[in-house]
């Protein structure tokens, strides 16, 4: 989903993308999934929040949105406790893929957005609960070449002034705020009568409000702002090869047993 097209990687002529990477050359990555959010959001809320986040980031401080990562990690790890305990049996009708997949796409896509001249990368996920990963990942790309990175969850982007949830007050008031037209919150007492029972919404969900949310993502948007200005590297002229990535990928993969979405 695109908020400002003339902030995006794959909307931009070459004219405009050099304009605004030259000004500014930071670029920011998008990523959620679809899981379930209740019976009153979407299933892709969390890409939702990381592309609006993206896309405002980018309009305000400058720099380039990539192409949105809209699958990500679950069932494993953190999240494949959560899932029993928010799903029961039903099917969550999730866009998961395996660890080592999206950890290693999240690799190459550092390799990417080197190689095409950016010396900052923003990850913003609004999926919760593998950041540790993302942020290993990010630290062994830059350890061999180097870029500046900053790799957050939104809730991490607010931590301290708002906690994190899942379909609940926080979050929908996040989607409030974005897309109200979204949202279907005269179905949230559906939990107690629908087959799909509460299909992962939080209690709190009817407390939600757009007045917060834009509270939430103004804050928001002010961390990644600090982030951003605090990017000191400037871009390099050198070209990572495949093979010279792949090297650096291997030695992370060698040790996924220690991962924090292993198992
Ligand atoms: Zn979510």
């Amino acid at each position: 989903m695109i908020f400002r097209e003339h902030m995006r990687w794959e909307m931009l002529r070459p004219e405009e993308f050099l304009a605004r990477q030259n000004a500014r050359p930071v670029v920011y990555l998008p990523m959620g999934l679809c899981e379930p959010h209740g019976h009153v959001a979407p299933f892709g809320l969390d890409t939702i929040k990381a592309d609006w986040l993206c896309d405002m980031a980018a309009e305000r401080f400058g720099g380039i949105v990539a192409p949105t990562m809209a699958y990500h990690v679950h069932e494993v790890g953190y999240h494949a406790p959560w899932l029993r305990e928010v799903m029961g049996g039903v099917n969550p009708r999730l866009a998961a893929l395996p660890a080592h997949l999206l950890l290693e796409t999240l690799f190459y896509q550092f390799r990417a957005f080197r190689n095409a001249g950016f010396s900052g990368v923003v990850v913003v996920s609004g999926h919760h609960g593998s950041q540790e990963d993302l942020r290993m990942v990010a630290e062994a790309f830059s350890a061999a070449f180097p870029i500046d990175h900053f790799v957050r969850t939104d809730p991490e982007l607010v931590a301290g002034a708002f906690t994190g949830d899942h379909a609940g007050r926080y979050e929908l008031s996040q989607l409030l705020h974005i897309r109200p037209d979204l949202v279907a919150m005269d179905r949230a007492g559906r939990v107690r009568t629908d087959p799909l029972g509460r299909f992962a919404q939080n209690p709190d969900v009817a407390e939600a409000s757009a007045g917060e949310g834009r509270a939430i993502l103004d804050l928001s948007l002010r961390a990644i702002g600090d982030a951003v200005e605090a990017f000191g590297l400037r871009p390099s002229g050198e070209f990572v090869s495949m093979e010279g990535a792949a090297r650096v990928w291997d030695a992370v993969a060698a040790r996924r047993a220690d991962w924090a979405t292993a198992g």
